[in-house]
């Protein structure tokens, strides 16, 4: 058995234990408390002390694409959405496999040294699925599905199940579907992924109201993503839109129906979060990137004070600058007026609901996977515990994975 203590444990966002330490045997936790009465338990083969550090949950990134990492400003920053996936295809069009490869391969790292403890990535090459099912991340790794020929529908589905049916999954790695967006996926492919989720009991993402442009491409078949897909020549002549905001479209579809985790949500009127309410999808809110692409205002308040469940993402080093969700709770406590417990819910709690993994990860709780992290708190003492977690220098120090130390810079950083 290992304990792990600090100056903090904060198991939850509703408690917070001074000289605290967690017992964990095997891939679970055992105990929680304070150092003073854990340190007694028989069986402790190993204490490490990350003495003036706070002891979380596991940060959850419920929004990434690791394959895109090695992109890191390689794409010159745009606010034209559109011009961005130009460029994005552009630079990897002629990529090998050990590009994709070496590209997910550093995103584990970088995400593992982070403090995240399971991700949410989406899988554009087969490689995802190989290079994560080896990694010591918890993951739920999303097929991404493309095509929006409605007569394509039947045969990508017969595709996308035979490759997920020879893929096994673990206790760390399980697999989703992933239909991209509106503007890449027809309405009868939507519906074919829904139905195929059902059947297979698996879990669904899709990137959905990211842009005013796929606004204006789903009421009147109009603007730039209309102009993108007719260069790239991926829609056909005959196709009209569906005259709808895009989450009343995904209703329609019947994705809703699979509880999806609805990526992005930056563009929705009062009536479609009443609608994600009611279907209890979850989001996945991605602060950075939403900046760097330069939309504003993102309604992540009015999605929480609806009783939405909203976690945090990274989404790719192609429109951020790291892999790390404590990165972007400070960005949301400098931008955006959210109670510092709300961020650390949406970080861990939150995540872990919209995964489907509440029951196991996202506190630090008995019986508990034991995924945690250690964050390093600033030399000048606070009174509030958030505002040092919060602060400009504190730092993942620690990240354990079902009990199994997976990255231990507090030595080094003491
Ligand atoms: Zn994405």
């Amino acid at each position: 058995m290992i304990i792990v203590r600090a100056k903090y444990l904060v198991p939850d966002p509703e408690n917070c234990i001074e000289n605290g330490a967690v017992a964990i045997k095997g891939t679970k936790i055992h105990r929680v408390g304070t150092f003073n009465e854990l340190k007694m338990l028989a069986e402790t083969e190993k204490v490490i002390d990350l003495e003036n550090a706070v002891i979380l949950p596991g940060f959850i990134n419920a929004h990434t694409h690791l394959d895109l990492t090695n992109l890191h400003r390689r794409i010159k920053p745009t606010h034209n959405f559109t011009h961005w996936v130009f460029q994005l295809l552009a630079a990897r069009i002629r990529w090998r496999d050990d590009e994709y490869i070496s590209s997910i391969e550093k995103g584990i790292k970088l995400s593992v040294e982070a403090g995240t403890t399971t991700i949410a990535d989406i899988a554009n090459t087969s490689h995802s699925f190989s290079v994560l099912k080896k990694s010591p991340l918890r993951k739920v790794v999303y097929k991404e599905i493309i095509d929006l020929d409605p007569d394509h529908a039947n045969d990508v589905l017969k595709k996308t199940r035979s490759e997920l049916s020879a893929i096994t999954t673990d206790e760390l790695f399980h697999t989703g579907l992933s239909p991209h967006a509106p503007y890449s996926v027809s309405q009868e492919l939507y519906r074919g992924v829904s139905q195929l989720a059902h059947e297979a009991h698996m879990s669904v993402c899709t990137h959905i109201a990211e842009t005013e442009d796929e606004i204006e491409f789903l009421m009147k078949g109009a603007g730039n993503f209309l102009a993108l897909l007719r260069q790239i020549r991926a829609i056909n002549n005959n196709w009209r839109p569906p005259g709808l905001l895009p989450i009343m479209y995904l209703n329609e579809t019947g994705l809703l129906g699979n509880h999806p985790l609805l990526i992005h949500c930056n563009y929705i009127t009062d009536e479609e979060i009443s609608v994600i309410k009611s279907s209890c999808a979850s989001v996945a809110f991605c602060p950075r990137s939403h900046r760097f692409f330069g939309h504003v205002n993102h309604p992540v308040q009015r999605l929480l004070d609806a009783g939405v469940n909203v976690g945090l993402g990274t989404d790719s080093l192609a429109s951020n600058d790291t892999l790390s969700i404590l990165d972007e709770m400070k960005f949301l406590f400098h931008h955006y007026s959210i109670l510092p417990k709300t961020l650390l819910s949406m970080a861990t709690l939150n995540g872990a609901k919209s995964l489907g993994m509440e029951s196991r990860v996202g506190q630090i709780k008995e019986g508990f996977e034991a995924d945690l992290c250690g964050v390093r708190l600033p030399d000048c003492h606070s009174e509030n515990i958030y505002n040092q977690l919060l602060s400009d220098v504190s730092r993942n120090v620690f990240t354990m994975i079902a009990g199994v130390i997976c990255y231990d810079a507090s030595s080094s950083e003491k």
